[in-house]
């Protein structure tokens, strides 16, 4: 079959999906071991390879792309994904935003990602600031081994430390740039089954409300912010006032910020 044919046949079995062309082109270009950009400017030229048909097999059952593919690109870098850890997310990039909205011209010496997954956010900060270095926190061993192998491959291990914990437990030193995208999502929401059936349910949930870990980041967040230091932690739509409450309620300021689809998707919190 042409490349152009398999793409179409592909993306219309994808109508579950918010992108369903782009799919299918990303597990093309992966089938074929080339960038989507080289892809796009030879699809005439090409014939879909042998092994394509499994791979629109799995998304076809909702197994999200970057875990077929095994890769995400996230604000400047790529990272290697898996199961066991979160997907990065566009969304998500509203943190480094935000971050950098802040900060201005200065750029922060120590940085900390409390749920680092992947190594998403510690990751992309230090990509942003080469003057930083950083500790990225998870509870689980899966992630950090993903997050850990992300930093060798960005050439970031020397600048990284990845360590197994419990969001700010047990962390004594304080930081110019906390970054956090815990739990978020009440247990009984709906999501799209390839969230909730492909993605861990540890770095989704935070029960009834989706508030339970924001209750326990936030009494932790004062004493881990140096002195001028910011915090800007993730947050869920509907959450810019029940959240923003619990962080005053531990003595922060806390202001909104959306992401590019207009909702409230980060805090930015402050001593
Ligand atoms: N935004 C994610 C989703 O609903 C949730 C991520 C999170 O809980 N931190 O897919």
């Amino acid at each position: 079959m042409t490349a152009r044919d398999a793409l179409r046949a592909a993306a219309a079995r994808f109508a579950f999906s918010d992108t369903p062309r782009l799919d299918a082109e990303l597990l093309l270009a992966h089938a074929l071991g080339i960038t989507r950009e080289r892809l796009l400017l030879t699809l005439d030229d090409r014939d879909a390879p042998p092994g394509f048909a499994a791979l629109v097999e799995r998304r076809a059952r909702h197994e999200p792309v970057a875990y077929i593919t095994g890769r995400r690109g996230f604000w400047t870098i790529e990272l290697a994904v898996a199961p066991g850890a979160l997907i990065p997310r566009p969304d998500s990039e509203t943190l480094l935003e935000a971050a950098s909205a802040c900060l201005g011209e200065r750029t922060p010496a120590r940085v900390l990602d409390l749920g680092t997954g992947p190594g998403t956010l510690l990751l992309a900060a230090l990509a942003e600031w080469p003057g930083a270095t950083g500790l990225g926190v998870d509870r689980s061993d899966i992630a950090l081994d993903q997050a850990r192998a992300n930093a060798d491959a960005l050439g970031l291990t020397r600048r990284a430390v990845f360590a197994r914990g419990d969001w700010g437990a047990g962390i004594t030193e304080r930081f110019d740039l906390v970054l956090a995208n815990p739990p978020y999502v009440a247990t009984d929401a709906a999501l799209p089954d390839e969230v909730r059936c492909y993605e861990p349910a540890g770095a989704l949930f935070a029960g009834e409300d989706g508030l339970d870990d924001y209750r326990v980041i936030a009494p932790q967040l004062p004493g881990l912010l140096a002195p001028g230091g910011i915090a800007c932690v993730e947050i869920g739509a509907d959450q810019g006032e029940s959240a923003a409450a619990l962080f005053r309620a531990a003595g922060l300021a806390a202001a909104l910020r959306r992401d590019l689809a207009g909702r409230d998707r980060c805090l930015v919190l402050t001593a």
